[in-house]
């Protein structure tokens, strides 16, 4: 996939393809360093899996409150991930959240599990990838003909910062690059019409067919909502992807059997990811700094594939990038 670039890099902009977290790191090093860059993303909202989903129609004095359905929440190790991070948080878009959680079986609650801090953000996972676009163009639109914009030789790059599986559909030699294996997780969303749990951040649940994880979405958002958000086993979810909505009974008998309560809620919403995660151990660290004419980043070039990940694997791409600009 890889042919040197050499001159043509230096007049023309980068494209790059996708404003997740790792998408809009690479563009903010572009922009840092001069170099001109076109940014295109599909859909009407960026973020990519750093996603929040704004309750509508519950009857509640929730309508307009967000649940965050992809990335639950971010750790933080990398010297320069720690600074940003600590810049977003006295701008006041990101928090801490806890270090502890639960941990269950099929049945039910049956201890803590001390970790990292985990981070969030009180307007909703997204607001930060939206944050940190603050002062980007990025234009709505949907790359589906590579070949197409590569012999109209616009774009001195292209930038594919996505998941590969995303990537291959349009670039179909994207799947030789990364040995990820992606599992699908559908994020079933619940608001209750009042809080009928004891308190808890989040619960990793652990040999259960049907849910692998529950956040009390009121505790990390900081306003005590009676809201929670279920991520389904990626095999269930994996035979539900044409119809995400069928999983929410599973779902709410999940969390009703390990939290121990019987009461329904008054919204209920599921969203299908059908690439959300490499599956552990699929990855490893593999670098992104490479110049082409088309390149790959995103949080599956790391052994540990998550938010702190795809920033860096975008910021690395775009220093190369920069780099070989000048
Ligand atoms: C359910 C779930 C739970 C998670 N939990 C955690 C967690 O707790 N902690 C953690 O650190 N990480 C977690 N993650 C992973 C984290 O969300 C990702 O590592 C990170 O958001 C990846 O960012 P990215 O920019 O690489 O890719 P993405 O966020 O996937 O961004 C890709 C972007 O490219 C766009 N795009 C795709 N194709 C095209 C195209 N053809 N044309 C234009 N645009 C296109 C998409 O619309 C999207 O905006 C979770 C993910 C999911 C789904």
């Amino acid at each position: 996939m890889i042919q040197l670039l050499g001159e043509s890099l230096v007049n023309k902009p980068v494209l790059i393809v996708g404003a997740g977290i790792s998408g809009v790191a690479c563009a903010r090093e572009l922009r840092d360093r001069g170099v001109p860059f076109t940014m295109i993303n599909k859909g009407r909202k960026i973020g990519g899996r750093m996603a929040s989903k704004r309750v509508r129609d519950s009857g509640t004095k929730y309508d307009g409150r967000v649940f965050d359905i992809g990335a639950s929440y971010f750790t933080v190790s990398d010297p320069d991930f720690k600074s940003l991070t600590d810049s977003m948080i006295n701008a006041g878009v990101v928090t801490q959240w806890t270090d502890t959680f639960h941990v269950s079986d099929a049945q039910g609650i049956g201890g803590v599990k001390v970790g990292p801090m985990r981070y969030t953000a009180p307007k909703g996972i997204r607001n930060v990838v939206e944050y940190l676009a603050r002062d980007l163009n990025i234009e709505e639109g949907e790359i589906t003909d590579l070949a197409e914009l590569q012999s109209q030789g616009e774009y001195s790059t292209i930038a594919l910062c996505m998941p590969t599986p995303q990537a291959a559909k349009i670039y179909p030699q994207a799947d030789s690059i990364s040995p990820a294996h992606w599992e699908p997780v559908i994020a079933v969303s619940f608001l209750f019409e009042q809080k009928i749990w004891r308190d808890f951040d989040g619960i990793f649940v652990n040999g259960d067919n049907e849910i692998t994880w529950i956040a009390n979405d009121g505790a990390r958002r900081g306003d005590d909502a009676p809201a929670l958000v279920a991520h389904v086993h990626p095999v269930l979810a994996s035979h539900h992807l044409s119809d995400p909505q069928a999983v929410i009974p599973y779902a709410l008998r999940a969390v009703q059997r390990i939290l121990g309560f019987i009461e329904t809620p008054v919204w209920a919403h599921a969203h299908r990811w059908t690439y959300a995660k490499p599956a552990e151990g699929s990855t490893s660290d593999l670098p992104t700094s490479h110049v082409a004419d088309i390149c790959l980043a995103g949080d599956e070039f790391s052994a540990k594939p998550r938010v702190e990940a795809a920033w860096l694997s975008g910021r690395d791409l775009g220093r190369s990038l920069a780099q070989k600009s000048v």
